[in-house]
């Protein structure tokens, strides 16, 4: 059954499907990822606002047990920087096809949808899009069903110490603890103190991160290693973003020569 209903929406790809249609996924605030059918793409009205990232306030007939369709939208926006920043544009994509994996299709979620645009906001306004997507990724891990405590040691649990993690406890060890795990992680522990800042952070304290690449080439492993252990999905997106990364490592190393 078809319900006409107003929902803001983020679109997160799109397809080809035939001649001269599309099918279009957007993840709505008020009915969670739909896929749409767009006829005649080519002379239609809503062509500007079926590309991958663009938000609007759609319009729509959504239908759960097949394809929706969008009659208008409004309030277009379309965020320049990102689309016109390779690298930003590489970190948004892969934020938004962690949040696509993290949810089913019609799974309502205004919560992630909200923290989705507004991270897309942050990386518009030019804030480090690294740092961005390591908070991104350590708080949607529960919607992956991944709880794990950065906050407290998990045998004795006092706070504020210089911990490791341990995969075996799914948490980390105060020092007095270290012993408990023969493979835990050896990591610094200010990367565990930063870890139990990106589960807590709030929006506002964001601007005032800011973190040295040896720092974030830390954190980028550790959260490599999280998302292998205990999420396990692989993102084309998430592929390139490695890419590009060690594209960059090549530029370093010429100009130190
Ligand atoms: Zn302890």
């Amino acid at each position: 059954m078809l319900k006409s209903i107003t929902s803001k929406g983020l679109v997160l790809y799109n397809r080809n499907f035939r001649e001269d249609d599309k099918l279009v996924k957007i993840f709505t605030e008020q009915a969670g990822k739909r896929m749409f059918f767009v006829k005649h793409v080519r002379n239609s009205k809503l062509s500007p606002v079926i590309q991958p990232l663009v938000v609007a306030n759609f319009l729509m007939k959504v239908n759960d047990d097949g394809l929706s369709y969008i009659d208008d939208y409004q309030e277009v926006t379309v965020f320049q920087h990102i689309n016109h920043d390779l690298f930003t544009m590489a970190y948004a994509t892969y934020v938004v096809a962690l949040a696509d994996a993290s949810i089913q299709d019609n799974e309502i979620d205004s919560a992630l949808f909200a923290f989705l645009q507004k991270m897309l906001e942050l990386m518009e306004q030019g804030l480090d899009y690294e740092v961005l997507t390591n908070i991104f990724e350590i708080q949607i891990l529960s919607r992956f069903g991944v709880s794990l405590n950065f906050h407290e040691c998990c045998f004795c649990h006092r706070i504020g110490l210089p911990f490791d993690f341990s995969f075996t406890y799914n948490g980390v060890l105060c020092p007095e603890h270290y012993s408990k795990d023969e493979r835990r992680s050896h990591l610094e522990p200010n990367i565990l103190y930063l870890l139990d800042q990106f589960q807590a952070v709030q929006f506002n304290d964001l601007k005032t991160i800011s973190l040295n690449s040896e720092l974030k080439y830390q954190l980028r492993k550790v959260i490599d290693q999280i998302y292998e252990e205990y999420v396990g999905i692989h993102l084309k997106s998430k592929k390139f973003i490695d890419s590009l990364e060690d594209w960059g490592e090549i530029l370093k190393n010429k100009e130190s020569e």
